[in-house]
């Protein structure tokens, strides 16, 4: 069984922080291509601002505080759609941790869950319509349904990103419904939305933080 401290929650977030840096570039293009290519930057700045906010809190800190922490400085540093995104996100995640000092397996899946739910919750975006729900929702259900089947964090996690990974390509033939490309029609058809690659590269650095 997995115990996630506090410690593991603020590297984890330096972690995301460092990967989107290292993929700004290429979520930038892909925003470029049927957005405004500011995605990578909106993830990076984001990102950072959280690992710096959460690697300043004191060691009476739980995982709670380290996520709204967290969604707090997402939301002031992301000026883009992803902000409010993502600073759900981290919000619910800290409710779903609520009273723990550390999160087990279960705790963590639900926190997987909770994320999906309030990307889902906050851009009213279902399955199909090009954004990074493609990528989160069937991660979340892969997540808690390996759970479900008794399997340990670290295999939960590799179905996690197995269903991200196959989401974030399927939305390469889909059209946008929601976002700022959903005004190109079928002119999106055929590339990734920038939203689910970037979806992929937090459950990769989730995966690999819990994985043996
Ligand atoms: P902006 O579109 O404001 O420039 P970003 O470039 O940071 O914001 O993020 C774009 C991504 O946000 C899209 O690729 C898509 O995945 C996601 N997105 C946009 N609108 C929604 C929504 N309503 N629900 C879920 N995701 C969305
Ligand atoms: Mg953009």
């Amino acid at each position: 069984m997995t115990v996630a401290t506090v410690e593991d929650l603020k590297s984890l977030f330096t972690d995301i922080a460092e990967a989107m840096a290292r993929e700004k570039d290429r979520l930038c293009e892909l925003d470029g291509v049927i957005g405004d290519a500011d995605h990578g930057i909106a993830m990076e700045l984001g990102f950072a601002a959280a690992a710096k906010a959460v690697s300043e809190l004191d060691e009476t800190a739980d995982p709670t505080l380290v996520f709204n922490t967290a969604a707090k400085s997402f939301l002031n540093a992301v000026g883009a759609s992803s902000g409010p995104l993502y600073a759900t996100a981290l919000m619910r995640a800290g409710a779903s941790a609520k009273g723990k000092t550390s999160l087990n397996d279960d705790d963590m899946v639900e926190i997987v869950a909770a994320f999906a739910k309030g990307i889902q919750d906050r851009g009213k975006a279902e399955v199909g319509e090009k954004t990074m729900v493609d990528a989160w929702a069937p991660a979340a259900a892969a997540c808690r349904s390996a759970r479900e089947q008794g399997q340990p964090l670290a295999a939960c996690l590799t179905a996690a990103l197995e269903a991200a990974k196959v989401g974030a390509e399927a939305t390469k033939d889909m059209i946008a419904a929601k976002g700022r490309s959903s005004r190109l029609g079928d002119r999106a058809l055929g590339h990734m939305d920038p939203g689910a690659a970037s979806a992929v590269v937090v459950i990769s650095c989730l995966h690999a933080h819990f994985s043996p």
